[in-house]
């Protein structure tokens, strides 16, 4: 029986933060220049404020300053985008980043369009999904999940040109911009979403899989090409009666099944997650980088 290899996110984002916090410290050295990243969490959603104090640890652990701002659930449209203006305007800050989802209640668009297109570090304004998407154009910045997953292939020295890709699931902030990037590295892309109609067949034609689903145990063996490379970036909560908070967190691959066909498989924990918020790290330096005119 074989095994696919294992695409070690927790691995690789741990050599990308250490080579970032490197490029920090000389940056600090001999200009001064401390990167800064502003996170803007409103409302009191338990997950929010959890990837938000992940992304806080993190941007310590290098050496990038954070800047917060908390606002109340039932705070203003207007008020959100009145700390966005404040944040594009202070020179400490580098990049932006208004953690999602909003309450239902503000308009997203309106919201994302008022960050600085400069300090867009989460890639989601739509000049710069706009030039990702356009031959010949370059985006400032790339969404952070969907670069990690391109990161990991990279760094596993993974072919991308030439081959067939599918990536299943098409939101804003993963599977949209995933297939935009893996069309661009030359792949030959293929979307599936809730209302395809064979995606099993589809997927089973596929070298390179992205899945960004949010539906646990979705891909099954089953719906894999031997030997294809397999980046499961879903995070589900499962029922684990086993387990002390009585849920655990599975992909949306089935990941015994897929290890016997994929040649390589990323896992869940510990593949894109830590992969997402080095990206974040690096797109906030290169902000501050660019900003300072700096090599
Ligand atoms: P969304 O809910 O915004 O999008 C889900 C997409 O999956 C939609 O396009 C939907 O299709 C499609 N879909 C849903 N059910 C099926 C199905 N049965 N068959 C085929 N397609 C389906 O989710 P996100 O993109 O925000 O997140 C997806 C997953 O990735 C979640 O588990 C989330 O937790 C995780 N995630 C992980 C990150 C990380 O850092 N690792 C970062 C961000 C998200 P349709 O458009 O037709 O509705």
């Amino acid at each position: 029986e074989t095994s696919s290899k294992l695409l070690d996110g927790k691995l690789i984002a741990k050599k990308i933060r250490d080579e970032i916090a490197g490029e920090i410290d000389g940056i600090k050295e001999s200009t001064g220049i401390v990167p800064g990243l502003a996170v803007i969490l409103v409302g009191s959603r338990k997950d929010s404020q959890t990837y938000v104090r992940n992304k806080k640890k993190a941007c310590e652990d290098v050496g990038i300053a954070s800047y917060e701002a908390n606002l109340p659930e039932d705070c203003s449209e207007e008020e959100v985008i009145k700390h966005i203006s404040k944040f594009n305007s202070n020179p400490s800050v580098h990049g932006i980043l208004v953690q999602l989802p909003l309450p239902r209640h503000m308009n997203e668009e309106k919201i994302l369009n008022a960050v600085s297109i400069e300090k867009d570090v989460d890639g989601f304004h739509p000049l710069n999904i706009g030039r990702l998407a356009m031959q010949g154009r370059e985006p400032l910045f790339v969404p952070c999940t969907p670069k990690g997953c391109m990161e990991l292939l990279h760094r596993y020295g993974i072919e991308i040109k030439g081959k067939r890709a599918v990536v299943i699931g098409r939101s804003n902030i993963v599977g949209m911009p995933a297939a935009l990037l893996l069309q661009r590295a030359n792949a030959t892309v293929t979307m599936v979403h809730s209302y395809t109609k064979n995606p099993e067949e589809i997927t089973k034609q596929a070298d390179i899989v992205i899945s960004a689903t949010g539906v646990a145990n979705l891909v099954r063996g089953s719906w894999l090409k031997p030997g294809a490379v397999v980046v499961d970036v879903g995070i589900n909560p499962v029922d684990d009666t086993g387990s002390a908070r009585g849920y655990r967190l599975v992909g949306d691959v089935c990941f015994e099944e897929a290890c016997k066909v994929a040649s390589a498989i990323t896992p869940v924990p510990g593949g894109v997650g830590p992969m997402t918020i080095a990206m974040l790290l690096s797109n906030t330096l290169s902000s501050a980088k660019r900003l300072h005119e700096l090599k």
